[in-house]
This record gives C-alpha cells, structure tokens and sequence, in this order.
C-alpha cells in the first residue's frame, strides 16, 4: 500500500489528456549525512518504507524508458549512500539514459567518481551551503562538509564533468552572494544554480527563519546581474542561474510543466508521484511494487488527478491565465490553504494572498537561527506510525 496522508477513499481514475514523462526523477534513498533545515525531503522520512531494491530500480529504470523517459536524475537524501550506486548507472546508460547525480558531495571520493564515469554518469552537481566553512556548518549541521565540497567540485571536473554548482541561498548566506559567485570563478565553474530555497517540506517548517527580505533578495539579484555583464564582457564561460523564490511574486510557476505532464518521481520506498513533494497532498499515490509505470502515467487516480482545469475552483476556473500557470502549485495551496483545490496563494487573485504577504513582512524580522534540523531525531516527531 502507498503512503496516503488523509483520505483512503479514492474515486476511480478519469484518464486525461497528457504527454510522456520526460524525467524521471529516481529519490533513490532518505539518507543523508547532512541535516539541511531547506531539505524538501518529507518531514516523516524516518517511518518512510524498505527502499527499492537494485533489482526494482533497474525495473522502474526499464518501464521508464518504454514510456518515453529520457532524463534520470540519481537524487535522495544523498545518493551516494546508496552502494548499488555504480550498478545503477551502468544499467541507466545501458538503457541509453542521460543520467545526472545530484548530490551533497559528501561521501565522493576520486575513486567513486572515476567508476561513475566509466559506468557512464553524464553529468554531476554539486550543492554547496555557503561560500564558507562557519556557514556551511550552520546550514549542513556538519562541520567537514565544506572542504570535502570544495575537493570534490574540483575533483569532478578535473576528471572531465564540466562543474555544475547549486547554492540554496536564504537569509543567512545570500548576503555572501558576490563571495559565493567568486568562489565559482575560483573553482572555475562551468554552471551555477543560485536557487532561493523553495518552502517545502524542511523550508516549511523552517521558513520564517530562512526567507530573504526584499532588500536582501533585490540586492542579490543585482549583484549577480552586475558579475553576469563582468563575465560576459571578458568572455568568461560561467553562466550565473538566479532562481527567485515565488513568495516574492504576484503569479505562481507553471509547477512542473503541469501536473503529471513531463515529470515521474519515484521516492525510495517506490511511490510514484508527479512532483517530488506532492506525497504531502491527501490523494493516494500508486507504488511501483503494486503496478507499472505505464498504469501508474496512464491510469493512476494519482496521477490524473490534478490534469486538465476541471479539478479547478475560482478565481483560477474563469481566470484567462489558468493554461500558464494551471493555478500554481498544489502543494504549496495545500501547505498555506489546507485545501489543495485552492488557487495557489502566491497569485495575487488568491483571496489567501495575505498569507504570502504576512510571510514576506515576517521576513523582515531581525535574522535568528533557531533551526529545525531534518535528521530522523526531529523527523520521527512527524512520523505518527
Ligand atoms: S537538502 Fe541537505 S539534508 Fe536534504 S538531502 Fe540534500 S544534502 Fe541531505
Ligand atoms: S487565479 Fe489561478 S489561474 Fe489565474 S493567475 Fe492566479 S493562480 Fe493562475
């Protein structure tokens, strides 16, 4: 049985109009030796189920790519926990994958990454915390992680990956921004992510303690576009990526190119769901061990649940801008709203608007570091069993 986190009475499925998944997102374990206060890991990932064994990997891998899949990114928790890890990317490459592992950096070494290229991995990225060491251990909960990061990041392009970097930045780092963007240059990076953390699952929790102000974020953002006309000039190869956090805007994102559209995620104990955080939401979602992928894209209650407009309430049902953003983010409705029907608070037409609202004005509080940590400690106060 998959995770249901409310109601266990599901109508059957209508099947709607949708596309082929384009990504597979494979959350291959909730282990991680960090404890990110951001993580968007769910915040019962201590009572979650028995992993998939490398067997049903391969196998989601396989029914993957007869549906269309040509994306798979290895993710978690730290991937690297995981010992298959080699077996895994040679059978995604076999299945003629372009594979990306995602990972903290933490546990590489210049052996493993050497077998993750003969194995055939075709990209790697790297996510840091900060530009420094004390901040980093703030954020990471681990004091070593930063050098290990910085070896790491060097390492992985000294054996020919170019050097993909991601910085979750938040109220406590984004101030370092221009540190941030010359430690790249230092590194000699290829692409850098600049990614405001996003409010899901730890970042809920933790969100009136990381969010920027608007002075902080309007600043970061200028800085970064200052470096991005420097290095355009001088013909420097970086690309700056500056990821805004949609508690600063007046319309929602299109989430995942719409729901059940482009995008599979299997967490690490098999459930399939359309968006790495949508397990939160009260829908039964299907697991890979109790049905295939093609049911589980085609048929599943899940997964057909929020395609289409039907499904919507007002203002998003008679709203002419209901095909660009198909009325936000499910979860994050559900996370603010408690109905996750709801027009996604973020758009201004939201009669729960002030809700984004009251948080920004929160953001401007004095800066504290009270943190929830996600490490099982903490996460087994939501786990109810
Ligand atoms: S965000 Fe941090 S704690 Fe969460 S999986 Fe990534 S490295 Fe681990
Ligand atoms: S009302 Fe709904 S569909 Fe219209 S802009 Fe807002 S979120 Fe999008």
């Amino acid at each position: 049985m998959s995770a249901c986190h409310g109601n266990p009475q599901q109508p059957a499925a209508t099947i709607k109009p949708h596309g082929q998944p384009f990504w597979l997102l494979a959350e291959l374990t909730y282990k991680c030796p960090l404890q990110c206060p951001y993580c968007s890991n769910p915040l019962d990932f201590a009572g979650q189920g028995e992993e998939l064994s490398t067997e049903q990997w391969v196998e989601v891998f396989r029914q993957g790519r007869e549906l269309g899949a040509v994306q798979l990114g290895f993710s978690g928790g730290e991937p690297l926990v995981r010992q298959d890890l080699v077996t895994l990317i040679s059978e995604a490459r076999e299945l003629g994958y372009y594979s990306n592992l995602i990972t903290s950096g933490v546990g590489l070494n210049e052996r493993k990454i050497g077998e993750f290229r003969q194995a055939g991995l075709d990209h790697i990225q790297v996510s840091f915390q900060a530009a420094d060491d004390e901040v980093n251990a703030l954020l990471a909960g681990s004091k070593k992680a930063f050098a290990q990061k910085l070896a790491m990041a060097r390492e992985v392009k000294a054996q020919g990956y170019p050097m993909v970097l991601n910085f979750v930045t938040h109220r406590h780092n984004i101030d370092q921004i221009d540190r941030i963007i010359e430690l790249c240059i230092e590194l000699e990076a290829d692409y850098v992510e600049l990614a405001t953390c996003q409010y899901y699952g730890w970042g809920f929790e933790n969100r009136d303690t990381l969010m920027p102000s608007h002075a902080q974020l309007e600043r970061a953002e200028r800085i970064t576009n200052e470096y991005r006309d420097k290095l355009a000039a001088q013909g420097h190869p970086l690309k700056l990526i500056f990821v805004t956090p949609d508690y600063y805007e007046e319309r929602p994102k299109g989430c995942m190119n719409g729901w059940g559209q482009v995008f599979l995620t299997v967490t690490p104990d098999g459930t399939a769901l359309p968006c790495h955080s949508a397990r939160m939401l009260p829908i039964e979602f299907p697991n890979v061990r109790e049905h295939s992928l093609r049911h589980i894209w085609d048929e599943s209650f899940g997964f057909n649940h929020y395609r289409g407009n039907d499904w919507m309430q007002e203002p998003c049902a008679s709203c002419d801008e209901k095909e660009k953003d198909f009325g936000g983010c499910r979860c994050q409705a559900y996370m603010l709203t408690g109905d996750a029907n709801a027009t996604d608070p973020v758009c201004s037409k939201s009669p729960q608007h002030h809700k984004i609202l009251a948080a920004r004005t929160a953001a401007e509080q004095p800066v504290n570091t009270d943190f929830l940590y996600r490490n099982e400690r903490n996460s087994r106060v939501f786990y109810k069993g």
